[in-house]
């Protein structure tokens, strides 16, 4: 066993390795049960992965979202549902959004009420929120201090599964929570139902190597409860998609899939969209 291979939660060395996936490998922590790829991308290689062609490219395969603007409705009622969500929580104040990608979600947020700042480590993404009139702190929350006692509300929407250095991440941001400040974050779970009946296929470790740890239940109440931060809630959490999406997806799978895919698309119901509560959950924390 080599220092590589410890758990980024706990620092413990009781880990196994439970899949190769091309040429990564992910291990699991015995103690809290997160899962990790190894070795973690270089900083340059995340640099290079977080430019603008992440956000904006239409070809079949590559990282990142399959054209990110024509994707702009679905980010929005999901924005929408979050905000209407978190209003009962925090229904005003001071909002950081950490990974706030081109900034549909403060768009909205800043439409709330809420007074904005927006983080993100891509330049091309700081940009973008800069133009929101919103306040925007660039680089990795690793790396710079966040202002003390500042937010009262953190958010980090599908933030957390590409983060190397989680511990000092959360130690950050819960610093920079006022007491009493609600951290609401949203990740993908390793024992939520599509995980379970995916297996090794599961649409979670298809985006290694994007993401790079993969919580449940347990390691994310441990990440959280070692920066004080204290769960008060946790939900299934999913997307919305269009039906022809995730028959390509179940074809990818299964080619068994293939002719209920033509057949759905020559009925129109492949542009059909459906609300999945899969992949992900949400967590609503409390600084104490
Ligand atoms: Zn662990």
């Amino acid at each position: 066993m080599t220092a590589k291979n410890r758990c980024p939660v706990c620092d413990c060395k009781n880990t196994s390795r439970v899949l190769n996936y091309q040429t990564y490998q992910l291990w699991e922590c015995n103690v809290c049960s997160l899962q990790f790829m190894s070795p973690f991308p270089t900083e340059q290689q995340l640099d290079k992965t977080y430019q603008e062609h992440y956000f904006a490219t239409d070809k079949q395969g590559a990282y990142g979202y399959r054209n990110y603007a024509n994707m702009q409705k679905q980010l929005q009622q999901e924005a929408q549902t979050k905000l209407a969500f978190l209003h009962e929580f925090v229904p005003k104040g001071v909002m950081l959004d950490v990974g706030a990608g081109t900034g549909v979600f403060i768009t909205l947020a800043k439409k709330f009420g809420y007074d904005i700042w927006a983080n993100d480590i891509s330049k091309f993404a700081c940009d973008k929120l800069a133009q929101r009139e919103v306040r925007v702190i660039r680089g990795s929350l690793s790396k710079i201090t966040l202002p003390k006692n500042k937010f009262d509300i953190v958010t980090a929407w599908d933030v957390f599964e590409h983060i190397p250095q989680i511990n000092k991440t959360v130690k950050n941001i819960a610093s920079s929570l006022k007491p009493g400040g609600i951290l609401a974050l949203t990740t993908p779970d390793t024992n939520s139902l599509d995980a379970k009946i995916f297996g090794h296929h599961w649409y979670g470790y298809k985006k290694i190597p994007e993401h790079l740890i993969f919580f449940n239940q347990s390691s994310i109440n441990k990440l959280l409860e070692k920066s004080d931060l204290e769960i008060l809630e946790t939900k299934p959490w999913g997307f919305v998609r269009s039906v022809g999406f995730l028959l390509d997806r179940m074809v990818v799978f299964s080619p068994i899939f293939r002719p209920i895919r033509s057949i759905m698309e020559k009925i129109g119901f492949a542009k059909l969209t459906v609300y999945l509560p899969l992949t992900d959950f949400m967590i609503i924390a409390k600084k104490r």
